[in-house]
């Protein structure tokens, strides 16, 4: 009866959050997937943590760009516009350190279980 076992494990009434097997190696979620993001079955924590992660990517673009732009000479012509890219980069910045204090705490609820 250990076939029969493992074809039920497969066999879900739904699917299993695949955030293991695609992104990390933290081993597999046994959470159902109920959110679909950038082509995966996500349960709901690791969907809002996926999501976070994205959006500290994107941040992290922007501050890279800005600092392009703020280190480029040419751009300091205009002093008034380069301060307040400036301004906008401490801004960006803050909103990431807000995003990775999400991050952190949610990567500690996950853990906890
Ligand atoms: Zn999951």
């Amino acid at each position: 009866m250990a076939l029969k076992d493992t074809t039920d494990h497969t066999a879900h009434p739904w699917s299993r959050c695949e955030f293991g097997k695609t992104l990390f190696s933290e081993g597999e979620c046994q959470r159902p997937g109920v959110d679909q993001l950038n082509g995966s079955l996500l349960c709901v924590p690791h969907a809002k943590r996926l999501r976070l992660e994205v959006r500290e990517d994107m941040l992290h673009g922007t501050v890279f760009e800005m600092d392009k732009w703020l280190d480029n000479p040419n751009n300091r012509a205009d002093q008034l516009h380069w301060q307040r890219v400036l301004g906008q980069r401490d801004e960006v910045l803050e909103q990431l350190r807000f995003n990775r204090t999400l991050l952190e705490a949610h990567k500690e609820a996950i853990q906890q279980r």
